[in-house]
């Protein structure tokens, strides 16, 4: 069984995953809106991958048999200044993220709980990726600068992301 103060951490992820999804699905409609329909493309990519973040933690309540509360999901930013203001404001959510799987590692691991412990050292990985694929954007973003044809090929290769690949 799941104590209570982890059932309700995990809960706590489950909305923190959601509204991930929520952050990304809103920078999709406002790459859309800038005809940057490769960027969006990633952007729906990564909301679905959130969305299955906050699954996997559902299931994992459900199959301790806790109970899974959800809660209302804040509502995203809509508008950013550039593509590369919306990813350098990808690359700092997922810091956050990453900071609150270590919170909840660290109260796992101050539970006893090993079955949440060893759950969360997928997501341990999986924010290693997060943070480096966000951060790669942003320097390339960096460094096409103000140049429509860097522009143009990097909406060309975000484009290319499909779901089911890398996560
Ligand atoms: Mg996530």
């Amino acid at each position: 069984m799941l104590s209570d103060k982890m059932q309700k951490a995990l809960n706590d992820q489950i909305n923190a995953e959601m509204f991930s999804s929520y952050l990304y699905l809103s920078m999709a409609a406002y790459f859309a809106e800038q005809n940057l329909d490769g960027f969006a493309q990633w952007m729906h990519v990564q909301a679905a991958e959130e969305n299955a973040h906050a699954m996997k933690i559902f299931r994992f309540i459900e199959q301790r048999r806790g109970r899974v509360e959800l809660r209302a999901i804040d509502e995203p930013q809509t508008e950013w200044d550039s593509p590369l203001a919306a990813f350098e404001a990808a690359f700092e959510h997922e810091q956050k993220v990453t900071a609150m799987i270590n919170d909840l590692v660290a109260l796992a691991c101050e539970e006893k709980d090993n079955a949440s412990c060893n759950m969360l050292q997928w997501f341990v990985d999986e924010q290693v990726e997060e943070e480096a694929s966000a951060d790669d954007i942003v320097q390339k973003l960096r460094m096409i600068g103000d140049k429509p044809q860097g522009l143009m090929m990097l909406n060309q290769v975000l484009g290319q992301r499909r779901a089911g690949g890398e996560e």
